[in-house]
């Protein structure tokens, strides 16, 4: 049997969980992604949001029988809402656990494993990092590429978030997952208004190059993938009212790029947390209306959609 790459989403939230009625369908946890190759039954999971609660729950009753947990876990970045479960992870608290966590540190004077491992201090939890049973690495991560074995490459992308924020290219199996988020599309940095007093022409077309060769750069680093997962925490509409410079992508950004990259299939991730289940099926039924034939099928990361690639 070929191997094949098993993506489930655990959350799928941007900001801060959301539970209640109006959120049952897609979900209220924040960001956790497990990915599963198949014949190795390897495991590497993306970020530690408050959906890798569940994850870890299930590794206690699924995995564990088996044998100790050792995995990967690739954080985007270190804001809350991607680390926030970390804590409530159970396999930490189990002897023979190793894992390997990976990702971005924005300040030199921080590691990873102080901003991470440092929600488990007295000051915001009952369990210090020195009591953990696990053995848990912390390795940060700039632009690279890594070689995990047994066939699974994974490169790293910086992308364009208030601090630093890697999109992961997850190659295994001969098929492509890819993440993008946070993120927004890069804007012209320089006054574009004729009118306006500070307005300079050959700056102007300077800043449109180098966003248009920013943001190419960001979609080469997907092109082809079989899944990307993508920031849509706006619409296009709320984007240009309010949002812009907040790290987040407008969905008609997400879904044209993905489109333009030759993605094949489009995961909508990263969901605002006050939209409805009802608001969501009505903007996911818009999308998938305006696609053409043979573009990328598109559709909303729900907590507990599994996709096989
Ligand atoms: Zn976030
Ligand atoms: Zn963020």
């Amino acid at each position: 049997m070929g191997e094949t790459m098993r993506v489930r989403f655990w959350g799928v939230r941007g900001s801060i969980p959301c539970p209640g009625a109006h959120t049952v369908a897609y979900g209220g946890n924040t960001p956790c992604i497990e990915v599963r190759l198949t014949s190795t039954d390897r495991l590497v999971i993306i970020d530690a949001g408050s959906g890798i609660r569940d994850l870890g729950l299930r590794l206690m009753s699924h995995d564990l029988p088996k044998g100790p947990i050792h995995t990967e876990i690739f954080l985007t970045h270190t804001h809350w809402d991607h680390i926030m479960g970390f804590p409530f992870f159970t396999p930490i608290y189990i002897p023979g656990t190793e894992l390997r966590v990976y990702g971005p540190a924005t300040y030199e004077d921080e590691t990873l494993g102080q901003v991470v491992g440092g929600q488990l201090t007295y000051r915001y939890f009952p369990v210090r990092q020195s009591e953990l049973a696990s053995r848990i690495e912390y390795i940060d991560l700039k632009e690279e590429r890594l070689d995990l074995g047994d066939g699974i490459r994974v490169s790293t992308k910086y992308l364009n978030h208030p601090v630093l924020c890697l999109g992961y290219r997850i190659e295994a199996a001969g098929k492509v997952l890819c993440t993008a988020y946070d993120t927004e599309p890069f804007q012209n940095v320089f006054c574009t208004d004729p009118d306006d007093p500070t307005y300079d022409e050959a700056m102007a077309v300077e800043g449109d190059l180098v966003a248009r060769e920013e943001n190419e750069r960001i979609s080469d680093f997907y092109r082809g993938a079989d899944l990307l997962i993508h920031d849509a925490q706006y619409t296009q509409k709320e984007y240009q009212a309010s949002k812009r410079g907040w790290g987040h992508s407008p969905m008609e950004h997400a879904v044209l790029s993905a489109v333009e990259s030759g993605v094949k299939r489009l995961a909508l991730f990263h969901h605002e947390p006050v939209r409805t289940d009802g608001e969501m099926d009505a903007l996911e039924d818009q999308f998938c209306g305006a696609l053409e034939k043979g573009d990328a099928e598109v559709f909303f990361a729900r907590e507990g959609m599994e996709v096989e690639l």
